[in-house]
């Protein structure tokens, strides 16, 4: 995993991001190598490592990220089709950015894992 600074930095608006959502709890931004027509990365705007690190007292801001989610894919009109969000932990998942993030995936037919 690299470091957690890229996204603190987005959140800080120290680094330029696409974004197309923000409140106080969370952002959500295009990411840069998009994997699907719509490739959208939700994050708190505290610092979280990963689910791993998820508890009672930030617990929260997981439902808030899954809301804010559905929302972006009813704005984006890919409600309907379908859509995937993904949430990578740790390296056997593939997490590259250590920092919490929600992929919102779809736009297209997407290649089925499980
Ligand atoms: P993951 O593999 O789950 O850790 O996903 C990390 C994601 O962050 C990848 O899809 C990257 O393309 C994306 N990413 C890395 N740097 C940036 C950046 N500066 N702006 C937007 N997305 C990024």
């Amino acid at each position: 995993m690299s470091n957690s600074s890229i996204f603190k930095q987005i959140v800080e608006k120290k680094i330029s991001a696409n974004i197309i959502y923000e409140d106080k709890k969370i952002t959500a931004f295009e990411d840069i190598k998009p994997k699907a027509p719509v490739h959208i990365l939700i994050i708190p705007n505290i610092f979280i490592a990963s689910l791993n690190d998820i508890n009672k007292k930030n617990k929260d801001i997981l439902g808030h990220m899954f809301y804010i989610a559905v929302n972006i894919a009813k704005e984006k009109k890919i409600s309907k089709e379908g859509y995937r969000i993904v949430v990578n932990c740790n390296k056997n998942a593939g997490q590259e950015i250590e920092y919490l993030h929600m992929h919102l995936l779809g736009g297209k037919k997407l290649s089925v894992l499980l």
